[in-house]
C-alpha cells in the first residue's frame, strides 16, 4: 500500500539553464513547461524574474495560459541586508511575477553569511523572517530554498535549526535543504535528517546537486527519511555535474518504495520528456541513464537476448514498458505498435495487430535506422501517419529549386533562389534572397504560394536545430535537421535527415509547412 503522497518539484527552467551547455528560447521554455504539466509535476520552476527580461516575458506569458496540474513558481532571494522586505527590488519582482508560488533562496552556513553577505547572523534571521512574512501576506504559497543548509548545519546546527523554526513560524509551506555544493554523502544526510525535528516544522524538502554522484541517493534516502518535497531537473542536468535527476528519483519512488509522486500514474511518458528536453537543449541524449536512457533496457544478441525473449523479468529490473521505455534487441526501435496505435487513434481505431500497424511501424524502424527521430518531432510523425493511410494532401509539387550563395572579400554571404512547383495543377515560381540556403528557401516557397495559400503569412520559423549524426564521417556526415514553427497560437516540430544539409533543412521545412496545411487549412474546409 502506497501511504505517503512526495511532491515533486522541477527546475529544469532555472537550475537547469545553469548547466553547461542549456539553453532554451522563450518559446521552448512554454512548450517545456507545458510537457512538464503533462507528465503531473507538481511545481515548476519558471525563473528568476529580475535576472533578464526572457525570464519576466516568460511569466507575463505563462500567466495567460492553463496548465492541468503544475503550479508555475517564481524565484528569487530573501530581502537585502538593512532594507525592507516591501521595498526590495528582489522581493518585487517576485510579486510582478504574478505566481501563486514563490520559492526564496537564503544563506544558512554562517561563513556564508558573513563573508559572502557581508552581514550578521541575526540580521540574516531577520531577512528570511521578514520576506517570509511579507509574501505570505501578499497571499503566496512560499517556499524556502535553505542554501547550504547541510554544510552550514556541520558548521553550526543550532544556527542551522534555528532557521528552520523561524521559517514555520511565519508560515513557510515548504522548507528545502539545499545541499549547493554537492558535497554532501549519503551517510551523513541520513544523520542530519534523523536529527532533525521534523514533526515540529513545516512540510520539508530536499535539493541536492549531483558533484559527488550522489544527487539521486540523497533525494532518494531523504524521501525514506521522512521529507515529503524533492526538488530536481529532468535529465539531472544543472550547474556543474548537475542536479537531481527526476527522471531517476521519481521511477524510484513509483516504483521501489511505499511512496508515491502525482507524476507516478504518468510514468509512461517518463522516456519522451527525457528526449524532448534532449533536443529543447540540443544535446545528444544519454543512453545510458537509467530508466530512460536508450541503452536501460537494451540487450545484444547472442548474448542474453535469447534469455530475454523468455523469461524478461529474469534480466530487467523493470519491464521498460513502464517509464515510456522499450526492450531493445540488438537494433534499436524507437516506437513500439502501442505507440502507433495511440498516435493513429486520432485518425481511427486501429488494432495492434493490423497490417497498416505493421507496416507503419517497418516505415518507422528504416526511418529510424536511417537516422530520423520523431520524439521531437511529432509534426513530421503525423504526415508519415497521414501518407501512409491516405489522409494527407502535399501542399505543392516540387519541380526544382535553385540555390547560389556568395560572398565578396569581408561581406557577410548571401544566397539567391528560385524555386518552381505545381500548385493545383498550376506551375509557378518564387524567388528570395537570403543570408542563408534555409531562409532563401523559405522565402522563395512563400513568394511562389503565398497568393494562393494566405495562411503562410502567419506560420513563422521559430528554431532551427542540426545535429551531426555520424561525426566520424567528418565532411560527408549525415544531418539531422530540427524545426520549430509557430502561427502564435501553437507551435509544431519537423525532422528532416540527409547528408546534404541544404535537403535535409528542405524536408523540415517542407514538413512544416505541410502538417499546417494538412491540420489546419484543409480540416477545416477553407479549401
Ligand atoms: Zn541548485
Amino acid at each position: 500500500m502506497k501511504h505517503k503522497k512526495i511532491l515533486v518539484y522541477d527546475t529544469t527552467l532555472r537550475d537547469g539553464m545553469q548547466g553547461i551547455e542549456v539553453n532554451y528560447t522563450l518559446e521552448d521554455k512554454i512548450q517545456i513547461a507545458h510537457m512538464l504539466d503533462e507528465m503531473h509535476i507538481d511545481y515548476i520552476e519558471g525563473g528568476f524574474p529580475l535576472s533578464n527580461s526572457k525570464e519576466l516575458e516568460f511569466f507575463r506569458r505563462v500567466k495567460n495560459e492553463k496548465f492541468e496540474h503544475a503550479k508555475i513558481v517564481s524565484f528569487g532571494s530573501t530581502r537585502r541586508p538593512g532594507r525592507r522586505a516591501s521595498e526590495d527590488p528582489n522581493i518585487a519582482a517576485l510579486i510582478d511575477a504574478e505566481t501563486d508560488v514563490v520559492t526564496i533562496v537564503g544563506k544558512t552556513w554562517k561563513a556564508h553569511v558573513e563573508q559572502v553577505l557581508n552581514t550578521t547572523p541575526s540580521e540574516n534571521v531577520n531577512m528570511f523572517s521578514d520576506s517570509i512574512a511579507y509574501l505570505k501576506s501578499r497571499g503566496k504559497e512560499v517556499i524556502v530554498d535553505y542554501e547550504h543548509f547541510f554544510d552550514g548545519f556541520k558548521d553550526d546546527a543550532q544556527y542551522a535549526l534555528k532557521l528552520l523554526e523561524m521559517g514555520t513560524r511565519e508560515g513557510a509551506d515548504a522548507l528545502i535543504l539545499c545541499d549547493t555544493n554537492g558535497g554532501t554523502m549519503p551517510n551523513e544526510v541520513t544523520d542530519i535528517l534523523r536529527s532533525l525535528p521534523l514533526e515540529k516544522l513545516a512540510p520539508v524538502g530536499v535539493h541536492f546537486h549531483n558533484d559527488c554522484g550522489t544527487a539521486d541517493s540523497n533525494s532518494l534516502l531523504s524521501v525514506l527519511e521522512g521529507v515529503v518535497h524533492v526538488q530536481g531537473t529532468i535529465n539531472g542536468w544543472g550547474e556543474r555535474s548537475g542536479n537531481a535527476n527526476l527522471c531517476v528519483i521519481v521511477p524510484n519512488i513509483c516504483l521501489k518504495t511505499d511512496f508515491t509522486t502525482a507524476m507516478c500514474s504518468r510514468l509512461k511518458r517518463l522516456t519522451s520528456l527525457s528526449r524532448y528536453i534532449s533536443e529543447k537543449a540540443n544535446i545528444i541524449p544519454d543512453k545510458r541513464q537509467p530508466y530512460v536512457g536508450e541503452a536501460a533496457f537494451s540487450h545484444k544478441a547472442g548474448q542474453h537476448a535469447d534469455v530475454i525473449s523468455k523469461a524478461a523479468r529474469l534480466m530487467e529490473h523493470i519491464d521498460g514498458s513502464v517509464v515510456g521505455n522499450e526492450r531493445r534487441i540488438i537494433l534499436s526501435e524507437l516506437a513500439g505498435k502501442s505507440t502507433i496505435v495511440r498516435k493513429m487513434s486520432r485518425y481511427g481505431d486501429f488494432s495492434k495487430n493490423s497490417r497498416s500497424v505493421r507496416q507503419l511501424l517497418d516505415i518507422l524502424k528504416s526511418k529510424e535506422n536511417f537516422g530520423y527521430e520523431y520524439e521531437a518531432a511529432e509534426a513530421s510523425f503525423d504526415l508519415l501517419i497521414r501518407k501512409h493511410i491516405d489522409k494527407y494532401s502535399s501542399l505543392f509539387e516540387l519541380n526544382n529549386y535553385h540555390l547560389e550563395s556568395y560572398k565578396t572579400g569581408d561581406v557577410r554571404s548571401k544566397t539567391v533562389g528560385r524555386i518552381f512547383l505545381t500548385h493545383n495543377g498550376k506551375q509557378i515560381m518564387g524567388a528570395g534572397v537570403g543570408f542563408g540556403p534555409v531562409e532563401t528557401l523559405d522565402m522563395a516557397i512563400r513568394d511562389a504560394l503565398l497568393p494562393f495559400q494566405p495562411f503562410l503569412e502567419k506560420i513563422h520559423l521559430i528554431d532551427y536545430r542540426v545535429r551531426v549524426l555520424n561525426p566520424e564521417a567528418a565532411t560527408a556526415s549525415k544531418v539531422r535537421v530540427f524545426v520549430t514553427s509557430t502561427d502564435h497560437e501553437r507551435t509544431w516540430d519537423t525532422v528532416g535527415v540527409s547528408e546534404n544539409i541544404i535537403e535535409a533543412s528542405w524536408e523540415a521545412l517542407v514538413d512544416s509547412f505541410d502538417y499546417y496545411y494538412n491540420n489546419f487549412v484543409l480540416e477545416n474546409g477553407r479549401e
